[in-house]
């Protein structure tokens, strides 16, 4: 008995679910409720005053793995796959990565000899930390923050100029919080399995290596039929890629795909409740209950959670103990090329105290006409700190330009901009992430709840994530009713 299906959430995960779900006849009954007036969540491609492309949420995505192929054939199957703009690994904006240490910006080690040399912040060659790694005793964890695996096994330095500024990169937090089991998860479990991180990455890769090389010839020959987005990415290397036109329009595409399958949007309609009955789910919104089989959230976990309280208070209580930070992002054009030097952009380690997580070159990754677009990163994990709990649009700006212009010797003053405060936008992956998932896993089967889960909250935070969990969350529906 398939029935209606209510997806809570119109942002890209959302609406993935709800389209890999329409590619089964029988669930076609699908109806997505979204809080507020649009669909496409965080994924917001403005157009400033000058025509450049304002991204406030994400603007790049990795093509690699089973995650990065899957939102390609989704891009393929959408039919935008002639808008990809892709990133080589040779283009400056996928080579140069800077972090700001010490009033200066110092570029990352991007090719094996500058591994054997001292780079500036760093007072040893890289390469030395690999032999930090190998002396340092094996220590059996369930799982600890980042910021402790990375200064046990590989020195401070690498903790405080490394890893640090690459957690602010990736989801706005704080490396001494976040859990290694999950952001990092092989790394850690080539310590507890091999020992060390050296020894666990040469072993296990040596183990594909051969894997590989065992494939047949004609294993070889399939993997090359098809010319897909995944293939080019493949073929050609990319390190990264995103749309022409801005990356909103994947949602935009998905929802119109939707539409013409006859899934219903219903804007401006957020859930209040969630109550489990017999048959199926009763859900509250607009002053109106409507009755469903089941329901798919990509909801984040706080924002799921007070909706369940009422009949499931442990389980709630699991999903609220995941937190998210909050990221004001400051878009800023400026006439011309005010750049010294091409790059992805640059982060700032935590230990600096600075008020901004970082900056993006946006426009050393598109290559917009004659303008500078860069994108300021502040807040996450330090928000209320630097910025108390209602900070002014006027306020943020200000710390923006003023932070860029000093850092990155700019004299003119931007002839655009954007302020975003982005609420609660980054669930962090806080240490025993992994053990809480699979506890609230459980608690669905155990109480054999009509509810699938996806989105940022869970399994990843990346684009790429948030997309497979919606796959699978669709996947799960049609295994399971
Ligand atoms: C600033 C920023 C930069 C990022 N950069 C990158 C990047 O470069 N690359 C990358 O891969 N990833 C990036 N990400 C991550 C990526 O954007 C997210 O993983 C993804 O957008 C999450 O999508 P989602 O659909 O799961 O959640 P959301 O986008 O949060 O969608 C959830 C939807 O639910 C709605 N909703 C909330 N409450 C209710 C309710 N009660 N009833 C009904 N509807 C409700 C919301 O309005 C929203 O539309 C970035 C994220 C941010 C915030």
């Amino acid at each position: 008995m398939s029935g209606r299906t209510a997806v809570l959430g119109g942002g890209i995960s959302g609406l993935s679910a709800a389209y890999y779900l329409c590619d089964n006849p029988a669930f076609r009954a699908i109806k997505i409720i979204e809080a507020s007036s649009r669909t496409g969540g965080w994924l917001r491609s403005r157009v400033s005053s000058e025509g450049v492309i304002f991204e406030e949420g994400p603007r790049t995505i990795r093509p690699r793995g089973p995650a990065g192929l899957n939102t390609l054939n989704l891009v393929d199957s959408l039919k935008l796959s002639e808008k990809i703009i892709p990133i080589s690994f040779t283009h400056p904006a996928a080579k140069n990565r800077m972090i700001y240490a010490g009033k200066k910006l110092h570029t990352l080690p991007n090719s094996l000899i500058a591994m054997f040399k001292v780079n500036s912040p760093f007072s040893r060659p890289l390469v030395s930390c690999l032999i930090t790694d190998l002396k340092a005793p094996q220590l059996i964890k369930q799982d600890e923050s980042l910021y402790s695996f990375v200064e046990r096994r590989l020195g401070k330095d690498a903790a405080d100029y490394l890893i640090s500024p690459m957690v602010c990169g990736i989801c706005a937090g704080d490396a001494k919080q976040i859990s290694v089991n999950f952001l990092m998860k092989s790394l850690f479990e080539y310590e507890q399995k091999y020992g060390s991180i050296v020894k666990g990455y040469v072993k296990s890769n040596w183990e594909a290596f051969r894997s590989k090389s065992n494939k047949t010839d004609s294993q070889k020959s399939n993997d090359n039929d098809e010319i897909t987005s995944y293939r080019r990415a493949e073929n050609e290397k990319w390190s990264i890629w995103t749309l022409r036109g801005g990356l909103e329009q994947l949602p935009t595409a998905l929802a119109d795909s939707l539409s013409s399958h006859g899934v219903q949007i219903s804007l401006n309609s957020k859930c209040e409740e969630l109550t489990f009955t017999e048959g199926g789910v009763e859900l509250k919104f607009n002053g109106k209950t409507e009755k469903y089989s089941r329901v798919i959230s990509s909801l984040s976990a706080k924002n799921l959670a007070p909706m369940i309280h009422h009949q499931h208070p442990q389980l709630a209580n699991e999903l609220i103990a995941i937190p998210s930070v909050t990221v004001a992002v400051v878009n800023l054009e400026f006439v011309g090329n005010v750049l010294e030097q091409e790059a992805f952009g640059f982060l700032v380690p935590p230990n600096e105290k600075l008020p901004i997580l970082g900056v993006i070159f946006d426009s050393c990754i598109l290559s917009p006409r004659n303008s500078t677009v860069l994108t300021v990163m502040m807040g996450g994990a330090w928000f209320t700190k630097n910025f108390g709990d209602q900070p002014s649009k006027e306020h943020l700006l200000e710390v923006a330009v003023h932070h860029v212009k000093t850092i990155l010797h700019i004299e003119a003053d931007p002839v655009a901009h954007n302020v975003a405060i982005l609420k609660d936008c980054i669930p962090q992956y806080v240490v025993g992430h992994e053990q809480r998932i699979r506890g609230i896993e459980n608690y669905l089967v155990k109480h054999k709840l009509p509810l699938f889960l996806c989105g940022s909250s869970y399994y990843g935070v990346g684009l790429n994530d948030v997309v497979l969990s919606a796959k699978q969350a669709a996947s799960a529906v049609t295994q399971q009713c």
